[in-house]
């Protein structure tokens, strides 16, 4: 058995390689057809990417990432040699080339031999790989440490994902000396607050500042709108059904209720006392659902660009890029069938996009059309003439299965959903 599991491994390994052989070769032929088509050399390799992933069930940023690695372990014949022969996986051949990807092709062919050479890889592990890898490259080129900072502030970014029980991590990647600065006012004007007498935690303090400074409010919810999606059996009749919240998922029903009708534990928040909270307006959009299939029921518009009813309604129906695998936020509301086309705007033909499968999307060869299921579903077919389906999420209340819903609905030709926004009037 341990003789299969180690079997295995190396399996993977040299699956690994020659999937990044086959990437870069396809990368090469894609942009060959590209340049026949007469696509400006700048454009050409579009959507490339996007196909590796779809192919490899990733997201596109993933496959963007998958083939960069592919392109440069062709530089690195002995890293790809240990790969292929199984005693380097991808993980590990992916931290190696993270490290000296800052690197001149010369410089990283350099480190390749010297590791080779060396056997300083033999038996290591994650940090031991990254701790030579990275000497390596500093004896190489001492200006390539200057070159990752820059390149690392570059990706400066703020994050959100969930954590457990309704609670989220709000992650900022910043350059040291941004992030030591706001930390330090936090706590500054923490140990401030508690001097005056504040009863809450130094990190209750810093955690409601960071938020009233974003916000631009006590409480930290004013104004912004937060879409939440519950049935009215939830809102109403406290049924157990859990809510949307989009950007972080599922939240159970009781807290979805109390968010709606009372703010939520902001309300609990000391400076967002009864006189703050009475700011805040609850709007409630009736959405509708087809028994059965909970379908979103479509409407119509005449314009070419999606009307900002709309915009929300597929906001709501998709909740997150409907590229199978892309989780990214909703930046685009896109004609599935163009409108030069004659593609309809309305629900059906519409699809929330992220900005980069959007962009692939336009790329030449790529088609899309709806078809007809259960839920709304696209299908998207690449250059290469694959097809892949993207099934619109269930809604809260929805139907697991595909047998029409419960008995207690019958009599009703539609099932209620609500969208409800707290914001400012
Ligand atoms: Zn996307």
């Amino acid at each position: 058995m341990i003789d299969e599991i180690r079997g295995l491994e190396e399996l993977k390994c040299f699956a690994g390689a020659r999937q990044a052989e086959a990437a870069v070769a396809f990368d090469l032929s894609q942009r060959w057809e590209q340049a026949d088509a007469g696509v400006p050399a700048a454009g050409q390799g579009a959507g490339v990417a996007a196909q590796i992933a779809l192919a490899r069930r990733e997201s596109p940023a993933r496959g963007s990432r998958l083939l960069g690695l592919a392109k440069a372990l062709t530089g690195m014949p002995h890293t790809f040699a240990a790969f292929r022969a199984g005693l380097l996986n991808e993980w590990r051949v992916t931290l190696i080339v993270k490290e000296t990807i800052c690197l001149a092709p010369g410089d990283r062919a350099g480190v390749d031999e010297e590791l080779a050479d060396t056997g300083a890889l033999d038996g290591a592990g994650d940090k031991a790989i990254i701790a030579a890898v990275r000497a390596a490259a500093y004896r190489r080129d001492p200006a390539s440490v200057a070159k990752r900072a820059a390149r690392a502030v570059s990706e400066r970014a703020v994050s959100l994902r969930p954590a457990p029980d309704t609670m989220t991590y709000l992650t900022a990647l910043l350059p040291v000396a941004q992030g030591v600065a706001a930390y330090a006012a936090l706590v500054r004007d923490a140990d401030t607050a508690r001097a005056a007498g504040d009863d809450r935690s130094r990190g209750q303090v810093m955690a409601d500042t960071l938020v009233e400074r974003l916000t631009g409010a006590p409480g930290g919810i004013t104004g912004v709108q937060i879409q939440l999606v519950m049935t009215d059996r939830t809102l109403f009749r406290a049924d157990a059904e859990p809510a949307r919240l989009p950007g972080y998922g599922t939240i159970p029903a009781a807290w979805a209720t109390e968010l709606a009708r009372t703010g939520g534990p902001a309300a609990a928040h000391p400076l967002a006392g009864p006189a703050g909270m009475e700011e805040l307006d609850l709007w409630v959009r009736r959405l509708y659902t087809a028994p059965g299939s909970g379908e979103l029921v479509a409407m119509d518009s005449t314009a070419r660009l999606f009307p900002p009813g709309l915009k929300r309604f597929l906001q709501v129906r998709d909740d997150t890029c409907r590229t199978p695998y892309c989780d990214a936020p909703i930046r685009h509301h896109d004609h599935i069938t163009a409108w030069h086309t004659g593609g309809p705007t309305n629900v059906n033909n519409g699809q929330g996009l992220c900005e980069a499968c959007n962009h692939t999307k336009e790329s030449p060869g790529w088609t899309a059309q709806t078809i007809q299921g259960q839920r709304h579903t696209v299908a998207t077919t690449t250059p290469t003439g694959h097809t892949y389906h993207s099934t619109a999420p269930p809604l809260p209340g929805a139907p697991i299965c595909q047998i029409p819903a419960h008995g207690n609905q019958s009599g009703h030709s539609q099932e209620r959903r609500l969208a409800l926004a707290r914001a400012t009037p």
